[in-house]
């Protein structure tokens, strides 16, 4: 397939892959004994599901792009606050390049179709300049309606996006350089603590987010089974599921765009799902759209012809 006719595969969005070479490099520090602690692991692993799930997957994605919940305000800004730290954008500028995706899904002016080739759907797509994902002219376009939130829109025009991802880094790097004093350290070791935080905690985790999310875009376009005959390429890809929390049963989420559950067949373990559940009986979650009646008699209808 071809790139979108917008893109001018020779300019290069120099901000983007400025930021995406550096955070590779420096997440690869990880590799130095000088910078390993376990709690650095461990803040990396949770963190994936705090940043990534909470903040990418259930609020990016499900509340903000496709309204299969509503949270109450302040806890929906929480949520922006985590996926912000996650650098994937700001809320309108991801949920208006994920709108454009559903509508034109691997056809030319599909912004990430694999059907270029993997590398172009996975991250290609953020390097070169495409004239249709410019600011304006997709907000304008697919998310007025984030942009009404006076707080989404001061991501756009001031500097609380920056603020938010470099106080992301301080928080790291200072609640480990403290708690490491405070425990009878010496400064050269809560130095040490606070950066094993700072690389795992802040840098591999969102290294390993980015291709987490990515790999819908590619890997769950490419590979899998499906349940639904969707006019896109849509696939059900199990380890991508896995590895998403959910998100890989990416052709069931085409079939039925607004449902909050992703996981159609009771084996298609949808955490992201289970944890709106959670929010659902803490009274934090309503309004959480199920899988469509009528889409859900097609999966009937394959399952017997089958
Ligand atoms: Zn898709
Ligand atoms: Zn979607």
């Amino acid at each position: 397939m071809a790139l979108p006719a917008a893109v001018n595969k020779r300019r290069i969005v120099w901000s983007y892959a400025i930021t995406v070479g550096a955070y590779h490099l420096i997440a690869l520090l990880a590799l130095i004994p000088w910078y390993f602690s376990w709690t650095g692991v461990v803040s990396a692993v949770l963190g994936m599901y705090v940043f990534g799930t909470l903040g990418i997957n259930l609020c990016y994605h499900r509340l903000l792009t496709h309204r299969g919940l509503v949270c109450p305000k302040w806890l929906e800004h929480a949520f922006v606050v985590l996926a912000v730290c996650c650098m994937q954008d700001t809320p309108a500028r991801w949920v208006a390049v994920h709108r454009r995706h559903h509508e034109h899904s691997d056809r030319q002016d599909d912004p990430h179709s694999p059907l270029v080739n993997f590398f172009w759907g996975h991250v290609g797509w953020m390097l070169a300049e495409n004239r249709d994902l410019v600011r304006l002219g997709i907000f304008d376009r697919y998310a007025k309606d984030i942009l009404r939130d006076p707080f989404y829109k001061r991501l756009e025009r001031t500097l609380l996006y920056p603020s938010i991802l470099f106080g992301s880094w301080a928080v790291f790097f200072a609640s480990g350089f403290a708690a490491d004093m405070l425990a009878g350290g010496s400064f050269s070791e809560a130095l040490q603590f606070g950066a094993s935080l700072l690389i795992w905690g802040v840098f591999v985790r969102t290294v390993a987010v980015w291709h987490i999310t990515w790999s819908v875009n590619s890997a769950a376009h490419l590979w899998g089974y499906r349940n639904y005959e969707t006019g896109d390429r849509s696939r059900n890809n199990w380890m991508v599921a896995l590895i998403t929390n959910g998100e890989g049963w990416h052709n069931n989420h085409h079939a039925d765009t607004r449902s909050a559950r992703h996981g159609h067949r009771w084996w298609e373990l949808d955490v992201v799902y289970l944890s709106i559940r959670v929010l659902e009986m803490l009274g934090l979650a309503r309004n959480v759209c199920r899988p469509d009646k009528t889409v859900a008699a097609g999966l009937a209808k394959t399952k017997r012809t089958r």
